[in-house]
């Protein structure tokens, strides 16, 4: 029979033979978060159109082009999110959160849509690993969100993906800039693309930002932001610079990065790499002290970044990081008989409820074929059950791959023992940091 259907295109599934890449990933998202203080928000997946058409700006790409946009039955207009930052951000002012002191700290993991053309780090449904805090001004918070990046890519073991830095700087240093990229375009205006003749009189600064090649020729002879900043925004992007320094934080000031959202204030950053081909972006973020106002709340300066998941991953594949696969099965339990197929329920039990991956036969296979399967497995330790064990009260267990047997009871103290077991071999199977510390303390306590 033909398949109903397949997969949208321009999303992906993630198999549960390749899951484990993306929990690797995710973990050390969640410790470095922790960490830094910052603690997880989950937000909802669509929101009302205007909260992204405000929030992520009318000149972007995102909103002009690439939004999952419909009506709901009840007439409202609904939007597939994006990105985080709009939901975070919306979440922060409808619960107040600012009253719970300051500054916020919030995290987020979220899948995100964009109507874009698929291709090798471009999808429609991608995921984005993100930071968001608000309620400091102070260049601290910025060199902290880098921080917190940079010690995820270096936890993730990457190499060669390197900072550049940037300050946009304020609205009123910005508007100056922004009449000296017109000066600069205009004579150009034949050549560019016409989404760029459209933003050179609403959002000029997003010329920088053009993927069209010809465009993007023009625009590196253009004026640089660094040169228009004002007092107080080159005194933060210094101080920024300063901490970063101090925390050995290594960057190239790249004054043509202006991020493709219409928020961002003083500090943009990206995280970027040569080795995945031309999307290269792995982390954007910055600052975006306007955000919360354009949303209707009072002024609360904020700053954040997002990953791309699958860029993260893509980057791990190309540089040949190893990525620890997750314990096979410690034990395999075959069983023969009624009897012995309900105690080796029983025992898995106790096995699986000290965090020790373990399995018996689920589809009623033969002995010999239990075998054959513990072995594709990959369990570590393997035995037979059948009513010989059960009426003398103790079994075998094979170390699958040495082939020594260890006799053990079969009673209370089962999963105890076999724990112990595990953990004496240890040294010759090392990868038994899959069982929670906390398990392998009540191991050790009763052994
Ligand atoms: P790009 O310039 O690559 O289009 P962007 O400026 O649109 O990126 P952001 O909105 O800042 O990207 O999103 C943050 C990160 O999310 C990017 O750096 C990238 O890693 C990832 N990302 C963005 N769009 C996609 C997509 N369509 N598919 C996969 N990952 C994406
Ligand atoms: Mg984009």
């Amino acid at each position: 029979m033909a398949l109903i259907t397949k997969k949208i295109k321009g999303t992906e599934d993630v198999l549960p033979k390749q899951s484990y890449r993306w929990q690797f990933v995710e973990n050390i998202m969640r410790e470095e978060s922790r960490a830094y203080g910052f603690r997880e928000l989950r937000t909802p997946v669509f929101e009302h159109t205007e909260l992204f058409a405000r929030g992520v700006g009318q000149t972007t790409d995102v909103v002009q082009k690439e939004m999952y946009t419909f009506d709901t039955k009840g007439g409202e207009s609904v939007t597939l999110r994006p990105e985080g930052t709009a939901g975070a951000a919306r979440a922060v002012l409808e619960h107040a959160l600012e009253n719970e002191g300051l500054p916020i700290k919030t995290s987020y993991f979220v899948s995100c849509y964009r109507y874009e053309k698929p291709q090798a780090g471009r999808l429609r449904e991608f995921h984005q690993f993100g930071i968001e805090e608000y309620g400091t001004q102070s260049p601290v918070a910025d060199a902290e969100i880098i921080c917190l990046a940079q010690s995820v890519l270096d936890r993730l073991g990457l190499s060669d993906v390197h900072l550049e830095l940037n300050s946009i700087g304020c609205p009123a240093c910005r508007a100056k800039y922004n009449q000296a990229l017109r000066d600069y375009f205009t004579p150009y205006r034949e050549q560019l693309c016409t989404t760029c003749l459209s933003r050179l009189e609403k959002n000029p600064m997003r010329l920088l930002d053009c993927k069209s090649p010809e465009d993007h020729k023009i625009a590196e002879g253009a004026p640089k932001i660094t040169d228009y900043l004002c007092e107080e925004c080159e005194a933060h992007f210094a101080q920024v610079q300063k901490y970063l320094d101090s925390a050995g934080v290594t960057y190239t000031i790249n004054p043509t990065i202006v991020r493709g959202l219409d928020y961002y204030t003083k500090t943009v950053f990206e995280f970027v790499t040569d080795c995945i081909g031309a999307q290269g972006t792995v982390c954007g973020g910055g600052r975006y002290d306007g955000l919360i106002e354009e949303l209707g709340g009072k002024h609360l300066p904020s700053l954040g970044f997002a990953m791309g998941m699958e860029r993260l991953l893509m980057v791990m594949d190309a540089q040949g990081v190893d990525i620890p696969q997750p314990a096979p099965c410690a034990l395999y339990i075959a069983a023969m008989g009624d009897a012995a197929k309900i105690k080796a329920f029983s025992l898995l039990k106790e096995v699986r409820e000290m965090g020790i991956p373990a399995e018996t036969d689920v589809v009623g296979r033969g002995l010999r074929a239990q075998m054959k399967y513990a072995d594709k497995l990959g369990a570590r330790f393997s035995m037979v059950l059948g009513d010989n064990e059960i009426a003398e009260k103790k079994i075998k267990v094979k170390n699958m791959e040495s082939g020594a047997q260890t006799e053990l009871p079969l009673d209370d103290s089962f999963a105890e023992k076999f724990a112990g077991l595990v953990l004496e071999t240890d040294a010759d199977f090392g990868e038994w940091e899959d069982i929670p510390p906390e398990a392998i303390n009540e191991i050790l306590k009763k052994i």
